[in-house]
């Protein structure tokens, strides 16, 4: 049933690159509430302010890990006195954090995947499965051209790991597209940008890249093959 609708749906894009379309398909399906996660990136930006100027009835939100940069937390506050419009901020359970600090370290990610994954655990992925509660589609900013295991994005999925139908409006987008538009609407941005941060997360497992790098590359850098955090499991 959620197979079929999801096949139609895609079936039904006519223009790829054409948001207001996209978001009307999406609302003319009256699959129920829309939720839209933001990490503040480029991408995200891009949806939040057309989400916003559109006023479109789509709660937006982040998470806030507690480890972020300090130009992530000022972008998010530049963003909210831009639009006038609340972000809403999911933020780690404290029991959980504090027994993950006392068993692993303050910086136990880098010991290994398997801690670095229970740091996801506890300061994203729960406070996401809490953002997701009684949603029925997930907006994201997620595009094709991101890392091979994003390419086989369609704009709309079934997301097995939360129950939940993504939406992608961007999955076609390439990266050029994404500045030109935050540059033609004037867009806030993360400063990092300029510094060479692209894909831009927690601070201690984020680096910026060089010319030529994965746009992901800079995330958990020291990690061979793991450039996904557990939020978004993409199936090929
Ligand atoms: Fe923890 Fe790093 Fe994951 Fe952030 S990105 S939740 S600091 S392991």
């Amino acid at each position: 049933m959620i197979k079929d609708s999801i096949d139609t749906l895609n079936q039904k894009i006519k223009d790829p690159f054409d948001l207001v379309h996209l978001f009307t398909l999406l609302q003319d399906a009256q699959l129920g509430r829309a939720v839209f996660s933001t990490s503040l990136g480029q991408e995200d930006q891009l949806l939040t302010d057309h989400i916003f100027r559109h006023a479109l009835e789509i709660d937006v939100f982040t998470l806030d890990t507690g480890r972020l940069f300090q130009e992530t937390y000022d972008l998010l506050s530049t963003t909210t006195k831009k639009y006038k419009q609340p972000i809403n901020c999911f933020y780690p359970k404290h029991d959980a954090l504090a027994q993950l600090v006392s068993t692993d370290g303050i910086n136990g990610f880098y010991d290994s995947v398997e801690k670095r994954k229970a740091c996801c655990g506890v300061r994203k992925i729960e406070p996401l499965r809490r953002a997701l509660e009684g949603a029925a589609v997930w907006v994201t900013g997620l595009r094709q051209e991101q890392s091979a295991n994003r390419s086989a994005l369609h704009h709309f999925e079934y997301d097995k790991q939360f129950d939940i139908i993504k939406f992608n409006p961007l999955a076609k987008w390439t990266l050029e597209k994404v500045t030109q538009y935050l540059d033609t609407h004037k867009v806030p941005q993360n400063k990092l940008h300029k510094d060479g941060f692209v894909s831009i997360g927690c601070a201690p497992c984020t680096r910026a890249i060089s010319e030529g790098e994965d746009i992901r590359a800079g995330r958990w850098w020291w990690e061979a093959s793991h450039k996904e955090c557990g939020l978004h499991q993409i199936k090929n």
